[in-house]
């Protein structure tokens, strides 16, 4: 695909002053992954059929925009299941997954609960308990605090399931049965670090037991290999996404590895320092997976205000990837 952007005001620039050419290749596959879609349309149709409020215990997906956006349709967003009010508006637990406790308080409290958690996130819980259940010891290659990490730890009792972020921990690690272990992964994390730390368990532990490949999601990995392929091509790459968001900043970590010398991930054009700009002829663009099209637009407009931009595609993949809606929410169980 390839457009060309003509707008008709620049407030920056002189009406008389020629632009300067800016060629955008654009990534693709960017943006919203089959995860966040469903999130999303899990709070819209909980909202038709319950009416508002409903809650969300914690951002549905990592995204400051889509929050909000949510947040004005009648969406109330919570940290913990205490702040939401007994009686029969839901609760909807986020993408991200929620440890065991959550579900388990929310039946106590006698709460509807709708599950958003992405099924390739729920993939992985499954992983963990089957390793459990097996007698092993599970090593989760994670960043501590992450809110999906939180969830996956939470799925195992205390002590039978341990956080690994970086190679540096792997040689401190001393599990009591080391031929009994097994490894799973976050789903958003840099294919190229765990491919280091997963062969950093191998060589340490030659019995542990783990998926085929690992456990990174195709959307992160699709995003990931699209920055690979345009970012030789380009001054500056910019990743739309929020700075919580794990698979934003791992797009524009990417850029910044290959050496691209201008890397920023930024939720909207305002938030562009259009000084750091100012010399560049190739930008790059993509967006992380809970980053909505309409901001990947915004950004090609800010630009277009100042330069005289064309827009090309770089695919790496089609995508063709959706989740059905949980059970509840379907039309024929919700009539
Ligand atoms: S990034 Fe991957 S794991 Fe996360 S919601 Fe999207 S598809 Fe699911």
């Amino acid at each position: 695909m390839t457009a060309s952007l003509t707008p008709s005001a620049d407030a920056a620039q002189p009406a008389s002053a020629a632009k300067p050419p800016l060629e955008i290749l654009l990534c693709a596959p960017r943006g919203f992954c089959a995860g966040v879609v469903r999130a999303i349309d899990v709070v819209e149709r909980a909202l038709a059929i319950y009416g508002p409020p409903v809650y969300v215990r914690h951002e549905i997906v990592h995204n400051k925009y889509v929050v909000e956006s949510l947040k004005r349709k009648g969406a109330v967003f919570v940290r913990e299941l205490d702040e939401v009010p007994d009686g029969q508006a839901p609760v909807i637990f986020s993408a991200h997954g929620v440890a065991k406790t959550v579900p388990a308080n929310a039946v106590s409290r006698n709460l509807v609960t709708i599950d958003a958690t992405c099924p390739l996130v729920t993939k992985v819980h499954r992983e963990a308990e089957i390793h459990h259940k097996r007698g092993r010891h599970v090593l989760l290659v994670g960043h501590s605090g992450h809110p999906e990490v939180v969830g996956t730890m939470g799925q195992l009792p205390k002590g039978s399931i341990t956080l690994v972020e970086d190679i540096d921990q792997i040689e401190a690690l001393t599990p009591e049965d080391p031929d009994n272990l097994a490894w799973v992964t976050q789903t958003t994390l840099s294919v190229d670090d765990t491919r280091h730390i997963v062969a950093a368990l191998k060589a340490k532990f030659p019995n542990i037991t783990g998926p085929h490949k690992d456990d990174i999601c195709y959307a992160t990995t699709n995003r990931q290999e699209a920055v690979k392929q345009v970012a030789p091509l380009v001054d500056a790459l910019i990743v739309v996404g929020s700075s919580n968001s794990s698979n934003s900043q791992r797009l524009r970590e990417v850029a910044e590895r290959v050496g691209v010398p201008i890397t920023r991930l930024v939720n909207r054009a305002e938030e562009i320092d259009w000084d750091a700009f100012a010399n560049i002829r190739k930008l790059g663009l993509t967006a992380g997976a809970s980053a909505p099209e309409v901001l990947v637009e915004e950004i090609i407009d800010a630009f277009a205000t100042r330069y005289d931009v064309t827009v090309d595609t770089v695919s790496t993949v089609i995508e063709d990837m959706s989740f059905p809606l949980p059970r509840e929410l379907r039309s024929e169980a919700a009539e």
